[in-house]
């Protein structure tokens, strides 16, 4: 008997992951659904939704045109690539169908498979990434800091 997972040609989630609410999100998009900016955040873990990524940014992604010796299927549909199928591809090297990867990168700049963003074009965001990258920072300068005094 096929299992739940087969049926719904999904993996089963290993040790400790989470369940990708992102790839939800994208795949109501292209169902014609709508999502709340709460729901975007809460995929987000409660953080600030990132806002839609830069067009320009979007517009300059590689095409690729699906032939017959490559495999693979959509993230977000759940689709096998067809010969002939447009793809994109994301600066973090994921594919995704051309017609699923634009409606969610209208609204959000990051990859809904592994979360890396694109540059957006609003520049409160941008001020906030930095700021963010920064915390971070000194965050693990703090650490090797205190690493260095008492390890
Ligand atoms: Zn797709
Ligand atoms: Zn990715």
């Amino acid at each position: 008997m096929a299992s739940y997972f087969d049926e719904h040609d999904c993996q089963p989630l290993g040790d400790g992951q989470q369940p990708n609410h992102m790839l939800h999100l994208a795949r109501l998009i292209i169902d014609g659904g709508h999502f709340s900016d709460e729901e975007l955040a809460f995929a987000f873990n409660g953080e600030r939704a990132a806002p839609p990524a830069s067009k320009q940014i979007v517009q300059s992604l590689p095409s690729v045109i699906v032939t017959s010796e490559m495999e693979g299927k959509c993230a977000i549909c759940l689709g096998p690539y067809e010969e002939g199928d447009r793809l994109r591809k994301m600066p973090c090297g994921h594919t995704f169908h051309h017609a699923c990867i634009i409606p969610w990168l209208e609204r959000t700049n990051t990859c809904p498979f592994c979360r890396q963003e694109l540059p957006t074009d609003d520049p409160d965001y941008e001020e906030y990434r930095k700021h963010k990258a920064r915390a971070k920072q000194r965050e693990y300068e703090i650490e090797a800091l205190h690493d260095s005094m008492f390890g």
